[in-house]
């Protein structure tokens, strides 16, 4: 771990309403950047054009305001950014980090039943072509990843991870059509935005190995990684619409205050000794991400009543 001080950031897709889960996400990153006299950065991931929409990037503004959660700089846009994007993969094809892949569809369809025939991920006839590419036809750029050894993941809550680098495809970095995709945008905002602690769902642990890979590729630090445990109902079922309310915007209306929802997500996955009420300068003081668990937390909102009242 580097001595970088800390920078966080939470990076919701502006897909929805502002779930419970990015808000504790929110909670957690705000936590740690203030125990450790860091910041803590908001990135608007709204790379998906079609689903992405005004009202719900409004809605992260309006969900982390109400939280009092409020990020230490102004918010990055990530689609503004595919210029940007698309320079990191120029430079990791001039250092023979990444490489033009010119398999049409049905190559690459014949590829994946010998893959899976022969019990192995895909692997492309281009990755050691450095030059003399054909003209005129389409490519896409895949990250040349290492072979052999393994990808460890050092997770603060889940422990090591540790993926066999065989088991991983090089991963596309750039589409036919020129878009960077998702975990290349990630990996290049994060480190332009110098975070040093990525601290999220554990959801995107998978993509923590693919991401690691593409650190390595431009020889960048990788964060540390911290993948919080999801959020279920009181039932110990995956969360739905029918265990109650899970926009941001509803605690609201309900009449929850900002500071005992505060307190109340702090708990979801993190505690201190037997404390049902503590301050935000006791969380502030408190809050260490290495102390969360990696077991799924549970809802329980008989507790934030009565933490709110
Ligand atoms: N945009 C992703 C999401 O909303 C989060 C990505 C990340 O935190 O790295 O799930």
């Amino acid at each position: 771990m580097s001595d970088r001080p800390v920078v966080t950031r939470i990076a919701p897709s502006p897909t929805g309403y502002m779930h419970i889960g990015t808000a504790r996400t929110a909670l957690f990153n705000w936590l740690y950047a203030r125990h450790t006299g860091g910041k803590f950065l908001l990135r608007i991931e709204d790379t998906d054009r079609e689903r992405s929409t005004e009202p719900a990037v409004q809605a992260i503004f309006d969900g982390l305001n109400w939280l009092g959660l409020i990020p230490d700089e102004e918010p990055v846009f990530q689609f503004a950014r595919a210029d940007r994007h698309r320079e990191v993969v120029a430079e990791m094809l001039s250092r023979g980090a990444a490489y033009r892949c010119y398999m049409t569809q049905d190559e690459l369809e014949a590829e994946r039943e010998t893959a899976r025939a022969e019990g192995r991920v895909i692997r492309s006839p281009w990755r050691e072509v450095a030059s003399n590419y054909p003209e005129d036809r389409p490519f896409v750029v895949r990250l040349k990843a290492a072979l052999e050894g393994e990808t460890v993941i050092a997770d603060q809550v889940k422990g090591d991870v540790t993926f066999p680098n065989k088991n991983l495809d090089d991963l596309i970095l750039l589409r036919t059509d020129g878009t960077p995709t998702y975990n290349l945008a990630v990996v290049v905002d994060d480190h332009d935005m110098g975070i040093t602690h990525v601290i999220r769902g554990d959801d995107h642990l998978n993509n923590a190995a693919r991401q690691t890979q593409i650190y390595q590729g431009m020889g960048w630090e990788v964060p540390v990684w911290a993948h919080l445990p999801m959020i279920n109902g009181p039932d110990g079922k995956k969360l739905s619409k029918r265990h109650g309310a899970q926009a941001v915007s509803e605690f609201d209306d309900m009449g929850y205050l900002p500071e005992a929802m505060r307190n109340y997500l702090a708990k979801l996955g993190w505690g201190h000794g037997d404390d049902e009420i503590f301050t935000d300068a006791q969380a502030q003081e408190w809050f260490d991400i290495r102390d969360v668990v990696g077991a799924p937390a549970r809802l329980d909102w008989a507790k934030l009543a009565h933490v709110n009242n």
